[in-house]
């Protein structure tokens, strides 16, 4: 893909805003809900799938299982009907992680990217 970094990430925001009004975005958040406990001011409350803890909509985000810019594949090696196909994924690639879980796998797919770029650059083919 022809953008630069910062372009890049700018225009990710914009699909990652599009993908959270999706009915799958939406469905992966009902699937998560909690059916009986309400929250202080009776709003629903959302179960993260890897501290099994209850939190509410604000607190949660859908992740991708499968993240969108594969690991070991660079984005900028991505088209954005790729980015975009990814993005828009199918419902059981979609799970509900609190704020801290989901910074947590972030960072560790951010980890095992910069392990692979990393080895890519000190040995060129
Ligand atoms: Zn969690």
């Amino acid at each position: 893909m022809a953008a630069k970094y910062s372009e890049f990430y700018s225009i990710m925001s914009a699909i990652k805003r599009c993908f959270s009004r999706s009915p799958n975005h939406r469905e992966a958040l009902n699937k998560a809900k909690c059916p009986r406990k309400k929250g202080p001011r009776g709003g629903a409350r959302y179960v993260c799938v890897e501290c099994k803890k209850d939190f509410a909509s604000k607190d949660v985000q859908v992740d991708h299982i499968d993240p969108i810019v594969p690991i070991g594949t660079l984005s900028k090696d991505m088209t954005w009907d790729e980015v975009v196909g990814r993005t828009f994924c199918n419902i059981s690639n979609l799970q509900i992680l609190c704020k801290a879980c989901h910074k947590e796998k972030s960072a560790e797919e951010n980890a095992d990217r910069r392990k692979i770029a990393k080895s890519i650059k000190s040995n060129p083919k």
